[in-house]
């Protein structure tokens, strides 16, 4: 085809540049290497196989398991002009025989599969007929019994490599990145030296924030008006709170949409139709809503209820964004959600074929990332810090564009806490918990606090003015200042930390506290300290969200017209970039990110127009001027 990896870039998909890791990856594959690259979900894992896949020579088979991904994705790779084609359960013998004939007669450059297929005689036949010179394993998480997500057909995946009669380059793909899963996958599918990548966890576009509205219905209900026309998802815990909160924005006449795992079949792909297609604006739903979805224009996603841990709360809270623009992630905390996580954590059944000690393993592991959710809730250190350093990554200054850097705190002098915390710990230090030792402050007669001794220990019950509550966040505080260290094991066992001595000599301590203002209740986005420079996003003027309404209908009518998801016309980046540059030629708009030759080609006129009519229409208005889009 004589392209080269950045020419597909920009003519096939239409981005003019690679996102973290990408190109790396992609390097590794062109090398012939074999590779394993762990990213976030929407951080761009696809284009690491589909780049190198158009460039390689012979057919590449992505393996994945979810069917309505596949067809996505082979929807969107038809759209930008690339021949591919997908082989699962949804297709009739008929279909299945028929790409099977095409595939052979080398008409598709990728070939999606799922894993039960590899195996079967046909597509083993297809194998040995065509030159497959990738293989590449999406979701590679399933492969691990450790994942949270293991599917034993994965299995047959390193049966299928032995099969074929040369081993094609292998690279497999996930967010999921503990080192155990890691492992696994490398020795599952025999990774040769792989170059490995874990990377862009960090979402610059996403503001991240914690709310603690007194009603958070009323929150949500202020929050989806003022963002009207955005799409956004409310995750809720239970099917029960989807239906309340459902109902009442529906009374409200709010174009929302639900889904949960106990609606009919019919009814949940209708609504999840509904909501890609842009029919309605809100999807309120239970974490059963959203695996393999790549709506790539969700503005917003509020969890109503804090999930069970930081790798749930990241995977849900990251739909949003995805075009790369501004996006918010807001949970609303109330310390309720952390005793009903508690309750459920306890009232959780163990598998039968787990023994006691696993079990247990399980339950303390399950606790520990419950209690680094809930610091998540209720710290005042940098959200987006909290989530890289929960992931790995290196992290260094607060960032300047997430609720808690730009909230305004009260602050309190909290030495006297500090010392008596200080000194029950220094007494038993690694021993407990931040539950026991809280209760132990707080000078609670429990048979644990008994049996432990904890009540003949320094300072017991020296902080029983303040609830256990508020003594944890306390301790979470201490933690981030220093004063206390937590194992970093599955246990979160205190220990005076570097900063300790400095404290018992003396050194004052204060403590944030959250503003106890009125309108903390009517303060659907945070009081910012205007938002930092870190955000690379743009705002645009009135006159610029004026045009931007325009083409966004115009590309649901587009996309009406022609039964695809609105973004595989242009993402909502695209257009905002239009809004700004206002582009009068195609050599304009192919210029703009998002703008391929195949989207050119089909939709540029339309979009021209559209911006011309409205370019014109605003001068006659103003005397010939031009409207100021972007501020
Ligand atoms: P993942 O599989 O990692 O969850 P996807 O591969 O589905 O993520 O990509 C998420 C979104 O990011 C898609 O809409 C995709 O088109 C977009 N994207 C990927 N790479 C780039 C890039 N280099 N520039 C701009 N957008 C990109
Ligand atoms: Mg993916």
């Amino acid at each position: 085809m004589g392209m080269n990896k950045l020419e597909v870039l920009k003519k096939t998909f239409g981005y003019d540049s690679f996102r973290p890791g990408q190109e790396e990856l992609i390097d590794g594959i062109l090398a012939g290497r074999d590779v394993l690259g762990i990213m976030p979900t929407g951080a761009g894992k696809s284009l690491c196989y589909q780049v190198p896949a158009l460039l390689l020579p012979g057919v590449s088979v992505v393996v994945s398991p979810l069917i309505s991904l596949m067809k996505d994705q082979v929807q969107a790779l038809n759209a930008a002009g690339v021949h591919a084609a997908f082989l699962n359960s949804s297709l009739t013998e008929n279909q299945i025989q028929k790409a099977i004939a095409l595939a052979a007669r080398g008409r598709y450059k990728i070939i999606y599969v799922a894993p039960e297929r590899l195996m079967t005689p046909r597509f083993q036949w297809l194998s040995h007929e065509i030159g497959i010179s990738m293989l590449c394993v999406d979701e590679a998480h399933c492969i691990s019994q450790w994942g949270q997500d293991f599917r034993p057909s994965y299995l047959a995946i390193s049966d299928y490599i032995a099969s074929l009669p040369e081993r094609p380059c292998v690279c497999a793909f996930t967010a999921t990145a503990t080192a155990q899963v890691r492992e696994d996958i490398v020795r599952a599918l025999s990774l040769r030296d792989p170059l490995v990548k874990i990377t862009g966890f960090d979402r610059k576009n996403l503001y991240w924030s914690v709310e603690k509205p007194k009603n958070k219905t009323d929150f949500c209900l202020s929050y989806v008006r003022k963002h009207e026309g955005e799409s956004g998802i409310i995750y809720c815990s239970t099917r029960k709170n989807v239906d309340r909160l459902y109902g009442i924005l529906r009374d409200e006449r709010i174009p929302a949409g639900r889904y949960h795992a106990g609606m009919e079949q019919e009814e949940r792909v209708r609504s999840q139709d509904d909501f890609i297609y842009d029919n309605i604006s809100v999807m309120v739903a239970t974490n059963a809503f959203g695996m393999g979805i790549d709506k790539s224009n969700v503005r917003y996603v509020i969890h109503y209820n804090m999930p069970a841990s930081i790798e749930n709360y990241y995977q849900e809270a990251g739909r949003a964004g995805r075009d790369g623009e501004r996006a918010e992630c807001i949970l609303l905390y109330s310390p309720q959600d952390t005793l009903i996580n508690r309750m459920m954590l306890e009232n959780k059944s163990g598998n039968e074929q787990m023994t006691p000690e696993e079990a247990r393993t399980v339950h303390d592991q399950d606790e520990i990332r419950l209690s680094r959710m809930e610091h998540y809730c209720v710290g005042f250190s940098c959200l987006r810090n909290e989530i890289l350093s929960y992931f790995g990554e290196p992290v260094t200054e607060p960032c300047g564009n997430c609720g808690n850097c730009s909230r305004e705190y009260t602050e309190r002098d909290c030495t006297k806490e500090a010392n008596a915390a200080l000194s029950l710990i220094s007494s038993i230090p690694g021993r407990y918990g931040q539950n026991l030792i809280a209760a132990a402050l707080h000078g609670s007669k429990t048979k644990r606090i008994e049996e432990t001794g904890l009540d003949t220990k320094p300072c017991y019950g020296a902080l029983s003015s303040l609830s256990e509550a508020e003594i944890r966040d306390l301790l979470i505080q201490f933690t981030d200042l220093g004063i206390l260290e937590r194992s970093e094991d599955q246990y979160g066992l205190f220990f005076p930390g570097p900063r300790a001595q400095e404290v018992r000599d003396g050194e004052k301590v204060a403590c944030r506290f959250e503003l106890q203002a009125e309108e903390s209740t009517e303060r659907p986005s945070p009081r910012r300290k205007k938002a930092s420079a870190s955000s690379e996003t743009t705002v645009l003027t009135p006159e610029g969200n004026e045009l931007f309404a325009k083409l966004r209908s115009l590309r649901f009518l587009l996309a009406r017209q022609r039964s695809i998801p609105p973004y595989l016309v242009f993402s909502d980046r695209t257009l905002t970039q239009m809004c700004i540059a206002l582009p009068r030629t195609k050599e304009e708009l192919l210029a703009l990110p998002g703008v391929g030759e195949k989207n050119l080609a089909s939709y540029g006129n339309r979009f021209l127009e559209e911006i011309g009519t409205y370019l014109s229409d605003y001068a006659k208005a103003h005397d010939g001027a031009r409207p100021q889009t972007t501020g």
